[in-house]
């Protein structure tokens, strides 16, 4: 009774939104709806992901390119080492500074078979480090790359990983944006252990709304991403409820967003799924509101 209602935050943070490729028309249209709403709430970029294996390489170099040409955000590209060769990742990389985009999200990505395991290209990149280190010879591009506070399934040890996640920002990133996560003491947790490790770069919580709680069990199977008893709980008999599942989704997401800010966090990285209303839900709950034009354009 002693902690005061949640009555929003001031908005003095930064945020940023991830989209993917679409597929279809649809998709399309879905997409661009979402990043004309999110767009007035001056996100600091949106980025747009790669498919595995590079499977996406033009629909997300149009998207980026159609951000990067009719908004004014700065948009970011992701990038993958998967079944590419040095030259032609410097062949994406020139099309994107052309295009106009400066940020890379610069991965190792995995592989499209099915057991998923990544195997380097002969002429290729063989982690993400190395892809940074040769993106910042082709153009001076600003670069971020990923973190895992439950580590990577890959990686032999929690320490080990953070030694990769060193040896990327070492090579030129600026900023790691982590992997979806749900209790906010998983990022304070690995927060301390990555300054204990002497890294001082911006470390950025990736945000996943929940609106779909089968299918976010799925994906966090596949990243090693613990779901708390408790969420499960919450999001049971929603299926059929859509619009009180969105409503749960968005008090979980806003209380968690709540919790990082009281620990300090100022950067937030929200994974839309290509839909903008939750995110523009608990990014109104951090404060933040619309924009002008005028006032984006000066900002
Ligand atoms: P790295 O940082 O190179 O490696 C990840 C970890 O694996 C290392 O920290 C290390 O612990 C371990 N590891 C790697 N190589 C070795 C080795 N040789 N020996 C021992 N340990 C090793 N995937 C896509 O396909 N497209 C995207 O657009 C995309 N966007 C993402 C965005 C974010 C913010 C995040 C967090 C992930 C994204 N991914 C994407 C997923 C990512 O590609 C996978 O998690 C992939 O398995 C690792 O890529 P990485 O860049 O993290 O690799």
């Amino acid at each position: 009774l002693a902690e005061p209602l949640f009555a929003g935050l001031p908005g003095d943070c930064e945020i940023s939104f991830e989209f993917f490729p679409p597929k279809t028309e649809k998709m399309e249209e879905q997409l661009w709806d979402s990043v004309i709403t999110l767009a007035p709430l001056a996100p600091r970029f949106v980025s747009v992901t790669y498919g595995a294996g590079g499977s996406t390489r033009e629909r997300t170099h149009s998207t980026v390119a159609r951000i990067a040409r009719e908004t004014s955000i700065p948009a970011a590209a992701h990038l993958t080492c998967v079944e590419a060769t040095k030259d032609e990742i410097a062949e994406v990389a020139h099309a994107y500074w052309e295009a106009g985009v400066r940020h890379i999200v610069a991965l190792r990505g995995d592989s499209p078979t099915a057991d998923g395991k990544f195997t380097p290209h002969p002429d290729g990149y063989a982690s993400a480090a190395e892809l940074v280190e040769g993106l910042q010879k082709i153009h001076p591009f600003e670069i971020s790359v990923s973190a895992y506070p439950e580590t990577h399934p890959e990686a032999a040890s929690a320490a080990t990983d953070i030694d990769f996640l060193k040896r990327k920002l070492d090579a030129g990133a600026s900023r790691a944006i982590t992997q979806f996560f749900f209790e906010p003491e998983t990022f304070f947790r690995f927060r301390d252990a990555v300054a204990a490790a002497g890294i001082n770069a911006e470390i950025v919580p990736g945000i996943m709304p929940v609106s779909n709680f089968a299918a976010i069990t799925r994906m966090s199977n596949m990243t090693g991403t613990a779901i708390p008893a408790w969420m499960a709980h919450l999001f049971e008999g929603l299926d059929d409820h859509p619009p009180a599942r969105q409503l749960v989704a968005a008090t979980v997401a806003a209380e968690m967003c709540r919790r990082l800010y009281a620990g300090g966090v100022r950067d937030f990285h929200f994974y839309t799924l290509n839909r903008a209303e939750l995110s523009y839900a608990i990014c109104h709950l951090l404060g933040k509101r619309p924009v002008s034009s005028a006032q984006e354009k000066a900002a």
